[in-house]
């Protein structure tokens, strides 16, 4: 059976670890087969519409996705590409790799964060010239829903340690809800786990890495645990990430457009390789996700290296090499 790959590079350095992802995806010799859409700044300038329609529909059509970055068109584009895909979970790999140089090498956490709710519901409100609010929508069918992913997950990928991070202290209502929903998943499938305040967790995260596994977050603190363990880890060219709904996904590295080094050809494809890894995980091609992640873990500790990691390597170089590698 064919698989229907969507690739959506969108801006910046998009455009160019996106397609060093797929030159090594057409590697493998799968039979996917890639349709391209467009999205991002450019195409609003070009359009007046950051996400056209046909791109929207390409994506919920597809297989899988494979999306790279917008850049002030960031919210136009991935929220409505991860409602395409049905995405309730957005799963964050952070991983030490040897011969990087990490502030903690012994990192390896995997944050579960939900991502459809939250201060990322959209609901902003200017009650008078002085007063703006925010509305936190917490469900208890989507904190259950990203529970049982979190939980299962863990167990399915060999990770005993689970903590579940919140602020129910403070946000009673909204984080006890999610709280609870996560406590009610553990008590009937008999999964262990522990809670943390994610302030502290933050702290913690920092401080003792490698006492957690996984993390399962609501949508805001998931979203800025991660990356600080990316700055754990090596920086942002290194982390990928998987926007899962039940039938449908999209990848994408963890990192934004990068306009500081868009068109120097020398972005580190690294977050954009293990997403792809991600996606043939998602198609069940373990064997082959498994080959492009020792791949790109050999050529991390070999060598070359893009700048953001010391080297002097190019985007070309890197992906030469995890080809040369597979
Ligand atoms: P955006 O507005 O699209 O979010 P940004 O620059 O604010 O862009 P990121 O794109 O995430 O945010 O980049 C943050 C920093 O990390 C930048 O200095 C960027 O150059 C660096 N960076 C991000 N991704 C990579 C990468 N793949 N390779 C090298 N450096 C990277």
């Amino acid at each position: 059976m064919t698989h229907r790959i969507a690739v959506i590079p969108g801006d910046g350095i998009g455009g160019e670890v996106v397609p060093a992802a797929v030159e090594v995806l057409e590697a493998l010799e799968l039979g996917l087969e890639f349709v391209e859409g467009e999205a991002g700044d450019y195409v609003q300038q070009e359009r007046g519409d950051a996400l056209p329609q046909e791109t929207y529909d390409l994506a919920a059509e597809a297989d899988a996705t494979l999306f790279g970055a917008a850049g002030e068109t960031a919210a136009d584009v991935i929220l409505p590409l991860r409602e395409a895909v049905g995405s309730f979970a957005n799963v964050r790999p952070a991983r030490a790799y040897p011969g990087v140089d990490a502030v903690k090498p012994e990192t390896d956490i995997v944050f579960v964060r939900e991502n459809t709710e939250g201060v990322y519901a959209g609901i902003e409100d200017d009650l008078t010239d002085d007063v703006t609010t925010l509305t936190r929508v917490i469900t208890g069918s989507a904190s259950r829903r990203i529970a049982e992913y979190g939980f299962e997950y863990a167990e399915e990928n060999g990770f005993s340690d689970v903590t579940v991070a919140h602020k129910a202290n403070v946000m009673r209502k909204t984080d006890g809800r999610f709280l609870s929903a996560c406590e009610a998943v553990a008590s009937e499938e008999e999964y262990e786990y522990d809670e943390a305040l994610m302030d502290a967790l933050a702290m913690h995260l920092i401080l003792h890495p490698e006492e957690y596994g996984v993390v399962i977050c609501p949508n805001l603190a998931g979203d800025m645990l991660s990356d600080l363990a990316a700055g754990l880890v090596g920086g942002l060219g290194l982390l990928p990430s998987a926007n899962v709904g039940p039938d449908n996904a999209l990848f994408e590295p963890v990192h934004g457009s990068a306009p500081d080094i868009a068109g120097e050809g020398v972005a580190n494809p690294t977050a954009t390789l293990l997403s792809a890894a991600m996606l043939l995980d998602h198609l069940e091609f373990e064997d082959e996700a498994a080959r492009v992640r020792d791949a790109v873990t050999t050529v991390l500790a070999d060598g070359p290296q893009t700048p953001d990691l010391g080297g002097n390597g190019t985007t070309g170089d890197v992906t030469e090499a995890v080809l040369d590698a597979l």
